[in-house]
C-alpha cells in the first residue's frame, strides 16, 4: 500500500466515479490519474490520464496470483481545484 505522513494531504472520497469501482487490464486507457495497487499481488504504479496502463510484461504473477489487473487506490488532484 501506499504510505503517507501526518504532513500529507489526503482527503477521503466518496467513491462514486466507476473509477474506484473498475479493474483494469494491462494497456489499458487510464481513467483518472492516480496510485494503482495491482489486485493479484499488491504492487503499485502511478499511471496519469490520459496515458496507458503497463504492458502485460510489466510484472510476473504466480498462477495463483492470477493476471495482471489494476485498481485505483489514490487519485492525484492534477487538476489543483
Ligand atoms: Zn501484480
Amino acid at each position: 500500500m501506499a504510505w503517507y505522513t501526518n504532513a500529507s494531504t489526503l482527503t477521503v472520497s466518496d467513491g462514486t466515479g466507476d473509477w474506484w469501482k473498475n479493474v483494469y487490464s494491462p494497456s489499458d486507457g487510464v481513467p483518472v490519474s492516480g496510485i494503482y495497487r495491482c489486485v493479484g499481488c499488491g504492487k503499485e504504479v502511478t499511471c496519469n490520464d490520459p496515458d496507458r496502463f503497463p504492458p502485460q510484461n510489466h510484472h510476473q504473477h504466480s498462477s495463483q496470483q492470477g493476471a495482471i489487473r489494476w485498481k485505483l487506490s489514490v487519485r492525484t488532484n492534477t487538476k489543483g481545484d
